[in-house]
């Protein structure tokens, strides 16, 4: 009926479009069952600081374990649960989860700052912040150890929208990161007007910083202007040791990449903190 009523009656009678409608339902269906059985989970990935190498922020990046197609990376169902509204969902859990682990880090005295991945229509969600809150105030979690990871093209959609749940998120008292810096189109002018944190540049300009003069003026000045403007700077994607000496030589906050650890578990990552603690690289 909704082909009928869009005037684009050809899509009820495409065989490939049927099948691919079936496929998404199923997997939509499939979705919900994963975010009902928990058959997600979150993997944390470390976030090292390189003025004392210590391990003690993280970034939760979640993962579908599907029964029968095993394991399924975000890339793969975050933006179809975009697409489908369904992302509130899993939204809802991974805050939940990522929230739970941190309160029993915070409680075993071993705190640990959590980052957490917000999608587009989180950001135009008024009802978040409060949820939130909840969240927070269940786990006896302080906000102080959650961090939310936004992108700039989720501002761009309702501009005024985001930004008030924006503020009302970063009053409770938590950090709010610009994911993937670099990639979209907002200036730091713009970025200097939201209640944000911290800046993480994306890997595509982190990959080839020990090669590439552009990439490196790029990498400085962005670390550079973020800090005159209160930022802190975090460097994503980092694969080898020459281009951790070079961040740390631009003043670079914090390095998340391969070259520390790549994600995992809950109780993996205590360990490899264990580990990393007795010989920081
Ligand atoms: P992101 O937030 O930018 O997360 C960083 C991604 O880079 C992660 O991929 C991480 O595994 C990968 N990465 C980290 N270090 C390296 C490195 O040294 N080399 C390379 N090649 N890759 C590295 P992942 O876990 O597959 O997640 C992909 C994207 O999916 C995330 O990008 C984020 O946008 C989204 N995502 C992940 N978890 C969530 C979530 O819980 N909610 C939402 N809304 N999105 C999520
Ligand atoms: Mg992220
Ligand atoms: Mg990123
Ligand atoms: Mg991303």
């Amino acid at each position: 009926y909704r082909a009928k009523r869009s005037g684009e009656p050809q899509m009820l009678y495409d065989p490939g479009m049927q099948s691919f409608r079936e496929e998404h339902l199923s997997l939509l269906g499939d979705l919900q069952q994963a975010v009902e059985r928990n058959e997600l989970t979150l993997y944390y990935q470390p976030k090292v600081s390189l003025a004392d190498g210590r391990a003690d922020e993280a970034e939760a990046l979640v993962r579908w374990i599907h029964p029968d197609k095993g394991f399924i990376p975000p890339g793969e169902f975050i933006p179809f649960a975009e697409q489908t509204g369904y992302i509130r969902e899993v939204t809802r859990w991974v805050l939940a989860h990522a929230i739970a682990q941190a309160g029993q880090w915070v409680a075993a005295d071993h705190p640990i700052k959590i980052s957490v991945n917000l999608s587009t229509r989180d950001l135009l969600d008024p009802g978040l912040p409060d949820q939130v809150a909840a969240l927070l105030a269940q786990h006896a979690m302080p906000a102080q150890y959650l961090c939310l990871e936004i992108t700039e093209s989720g501002l761009m959609e309702d501009p005024s929208r985001a930004l008030d749940v924006l503020n009302r998120l970063r009053a409770l008292g938590l950090s709010l990161a610009i994911d993937d810096y670099g990639t979209g189109y907002s200036s730091l002018a713009y970025i200097r007007r939201l209640p944000v944190t911290e800046l993480k540049i994306d890997r595509a300009f982190v990959i080839e910083l020990a090669h590439n003069d552009g990439d490196a003026q790029i990498v400085q000045s962005t670390i550079d202007l973020g800090h005159r403007l209160g930022l802190k700077v975090v460097a994503e994607g980092v694969e080898d040791q020459p281009t951790v000496a070079i961040l740390a030589r631009m003043g670079c906050d914090r390095i998340q990449g391969y070259v520390f650890g790549k994600p995992m578990p809950a109780d993996a990552f205590v360990r490899w903190q264990q580990e990393h603690a007795a010989s920081p690289a």
